[in-house]
C-alpha cells in the first residue's frame, strides 16, 4: 500500500514533496498544517482554539490532530493511499497513527538549520490549495494568485523569523525522536533536500519503486 510520511524540518520540501508524491501516485495528499490554517480562516470553533498557538509557531494538542488525522482516513480518497505532511509531529502522535493504519516508508528531507532560514524568507502558501511558492525563486505567474486553483498567495503568519526558530526548536525537541522511531521500524528513507525540487522529486521516487 502507498502508506507515506514525510519528516523533515520547516523549509526542507516537505509540501512540495508530499504534493508532487500524491499526484504520482494518485493517492490523498493530507497536511495537518493546511487543514488547520483552513480551520483558522474560518473561525471554527476548532480555529479559535488553534489560531494563537499556530500563529507563535507552537505545537497543537496532539489529540486535535489525531481526531483530524482519523477523520481524514477514513475518507474514501484516502483508501488507495496517502501521503501525511506535517503529522506526526510527536512520538505520541506517531503512536495514534500506528492504531489507525500501516506506515510503509517514511521520507525524511535532510536539511541543515542555516538553510532553513534561508528557504523560508520569501516563502509564500495559496490559501486555497497549500500550493507554495518563493517570492524570488519560484514566483507564481500573478502576484497574488495561485496558478494552480486561483486562490489567494500569501505570506503565512508564522513564516516569520521569531516563529521559525521557535518551530526549529520544537521540532528537534518533539519531532527528531520520530526518526529513531521509524529507524527502528526498517521504514525509513533519508534522502537530502538540498537540490534543486525536480531533483529531489525523483529520488523519492527511485527509493520507493
Ligand atoms: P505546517 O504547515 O506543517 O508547518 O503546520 C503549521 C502549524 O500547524 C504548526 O506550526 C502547528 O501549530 C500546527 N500543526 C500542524 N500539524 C501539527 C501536528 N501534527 N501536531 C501539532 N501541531 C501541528
Amino acid at each position: 500500500m502507498h502508506h507515506y510520511v514525510f519528516l523533515g524540518p520547516q523549509g526542507s520540501g516537505k509540501g512540495t514533496q508530499a504534493e508532487q508524491l500524491a499526484a504520482h501516485f494518485d493517492i490523498a495528499h493530507i497536511s495537518t498544517g493546511h487543514i488547520l490554517r483552513h480551520e483558522v480562516a474560518n473561525n471554527t470553533s476548532l480555529g479559535l482554539v488553534v489560531a494563537e498557538s499556530m500563529k507563535s509557531g507552537s505545537l497543537v494538542p496532539d489529540e486535535m490532530v489525531n481526531e483530524i488525522i482519523k477523520e481524514q482516513l477514513m475518507l474514501p480518497t484516502a483508501s488507495a493511499g496517502f501521503v501525511l505532511d506535517g503529522y506526526p509531529r510527536t512520538v505520541p502522535q506517531a503512536e495514534f497513527l500506528a492504531t489507525q493504519s500501516t506506515v510503509n516508508n517514511v521520507i525524511l528531507l535532510e536539511l541543515p538549520d542555516e538553510e532553513v532560514f534561508d528557504r523560508i524568507h520569501g516563502r509564500l502558501t495559496c490559501e486555497g490549495c497549500g500550493h507554495m511558492y518563493h517570492a524570488v525563486n519560484r514566483p507564481s505567474k500573478m502576484v497574488g494568485v495561485c496558478d494552480q486553483c486561483g486562490g489567494r498567495v500569501y505570506q503565512r503568519a508564522d513564516d516569520t523569523d521569531e516563529a521559525i526558530r521557535h518551530r526549529l526548536v520544537l521540532y528537534h525537541e518533539l519531532t527528531e525522536p520520530l526518526i529513531a522511531y521509524y529507524q527502528k521500524q526498517g521504514v525509513l528513507l533519508r534522502i537530502n533536500a538540498h537540490p534543486p525540487i525536480p531533483e529531489v522529486a525523483a529520488k523519492i521516487i527511485a527509493a520507493l519503486e
